[in-house]
């Protein structure tokens, strides 16, 4: 993979950076996505940041070889924090980390979402953790997907702020209010896959000699959860 050739999961998350914008991608590594967005002329202008050195001079490395110096800035800094409104970002991606730490970053950015640009999403785990901030925060989901690369199933979010209210209840919240409705392969694979590892959990928690019954609690009522969607 490289930014000529983008993975499945990158590949998806770049159908739906829409035309013209200006873009942060925040954690970039590499920069693959901004530099793929940028030699298909996708977007006008791309930051490309990173919190850590290694993956920054990869970044850096990535975008003189590419000779995309006048289309991409590089930035090392944390979140949101590599953008100020006069960049005029209207599209932020942040995707292959975890939900909470998404949500971290986005709670912690907050100043620079005054213009409230477009987020695109793909949390590696803890989706529920995330839209549960995007209703928080007036950002409602306008598309969902689940795709499957290589075997790693992944969920890609993206989300418009809005001033009209919207509530999702906890099955939208967990599941995805749009791929709950799609019920793709994917999806069921992934729900499918996911209750048959928590009922071994549960399994194997009560082979000890002290089950944590609180615990076994919470995972039925996930399991339950699950079973009524699939
Ligand atoms: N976004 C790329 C992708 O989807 O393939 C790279 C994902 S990589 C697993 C996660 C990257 O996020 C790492 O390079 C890490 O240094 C960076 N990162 C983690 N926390 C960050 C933060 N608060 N601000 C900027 N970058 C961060």
């Amino acid at each position: 993979m490289d930014s000529k050739q983008l993975s499945k999961r990158l590949a998806t998350i770049a159908k739906y950076v829409p035309n013209g914008c200006r873009l942060l991608d925040v954690g970039s590594d590499h920069a693959y996505l901004p530099a793929y967005l940028a030699i298909h002329h996708v977007i006008q202008h791309g930051i490309a940041s990173e919190v850590a050195k290694g993956p920054y001079t990869n970044m850096v490395n990535e975008i003189k070889s590419t000779g995309l110096e006048k289309m991409l800035t590089p930035r090392l800094a944390n979140g949101l924090h590599a953008i100020t409104l006069s960049d005029h970002v209207n599209v932020i991606t942040i995707s292959g980390m975890g939900g909470e730490l998404i949500k971290d970053i986005l709670d912690q950015g907050q100043a620079k979402l005054a213009n409230h640009p477009l987020l695109i999403l793909q949390p590696n785990v803890d989706a529920y953790i995330l839209r549960k901030w995007l209703m928080m925060h007036h950002y409602q989901l306008i598309h969902e997907t689940i795709v499957d690369d290589h075997h790693e199933i992944y969920e890609i979010m993206v989300a418009k702020w809005t001033t009209q209210s919207f509530k999702y209840n906890h099955q939208q919240l967990f599941f995805g209010p749009f791929l709950l409705k799609q019920k793709s392969p994917v999806f069921i694979k992934k729900w499918h896959d996911e209750r048959r590892h928590l009922e071994f959990v549960i399994k194997q928690m009560n082979r000890s000699s002290k089950p944590p019954l609180k615990r076994i609690k919470a995972i039925q009522h996930r399991c339950q959860l699950i079973k009524e969607v699939l």
